[in-house]
């Protein structure tokens, strides 16, 4: 069995280690005070069930060409991000520093609080809500997770939720395939992770 990944945040940076950055300017300040309490899983392929490419790398960097694809016309223009990506392969490519606010989750709300990009951290693991996802891409999911956890202590309180929690009706991400076993120790409302309230 292959141990998943170790990964270190630097604390000052808040940037992953040995990672490749590909910083986005969809990014900007958490409320004073505001540690990342959550952590948000999403799906996302360019152009949808397509994997491998560049495009997610520049949706995010606010240069994804219209005409490149049918598909991207009516999302060029949109100012999103995610802190990391989790490609098929279980690469990571980081977005955003964690302890900045990604623009991951649009209109959403987590246990009676909106706006979880305020407190959340936004991860994409590359995919669709029609197949399951790799092996690879767990094993690096649980690698970040434990760094997040090391290096934002409050995370533990809220554990790991999907964008169809978050966001209910209006997102379907990471989907039916998304197998929280995988993850059981960190889902929101787990043992061990505190409801909240
Ligand atoms: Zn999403």
């Amino acid at each position: 069995m292959v141990e998943d990944p170790q990964f270190h945040i630097d604390a000052a940076t808040g940037l992953l280690r040995g990672v490749r950055q590909v910083l986005s300017p969809h990014r900007d300040a958490r409320p004073a005070g505001q540690p990342p309490e959550l952590v948000v899983v999403h799906g996302i392929s360019l152009p949808p069930g397509s994997y491998g490419g560049p495009w997610i790398d520049r949706l995010f960097c606010g240069d994804l060409p219209a005409d490149a694809h049918p598909y991207f016309a009516g999302i060029t223009g949109l100012r999103v991000s995610a802190h990391a990506v989790v490609r098929r392969d279980g690469g990571v490519v980081q977005f955003v520093p964690f302890h900045a606010r990604a623009w991951h989750a649009g209109v959403s709300s987590w246990r009676g609080r909106a706006a979880c990009n305020d407190y959340s951290v936004g991860i994409e693991l590359e995919g669709t809500d029609e197949e399951p996802y790799e092996a690879a891409q767990y094993a690096a999911l649980r690698g970040l997770l434990r760094a997040l956890q090391a290096a934002y202590p409050a995370l533990a309180q809220g554990g790991v939720v999907g964008h169809s929690d978050i966001a209910p009706g209006r997102k379907t991400d990471p989907g039916p395939h998304f197998d929280w076993e995988r993850i059981a120790p960190w889902r929101a409302g787990a043992a061990g992770v505190s409801t909240g309230g």
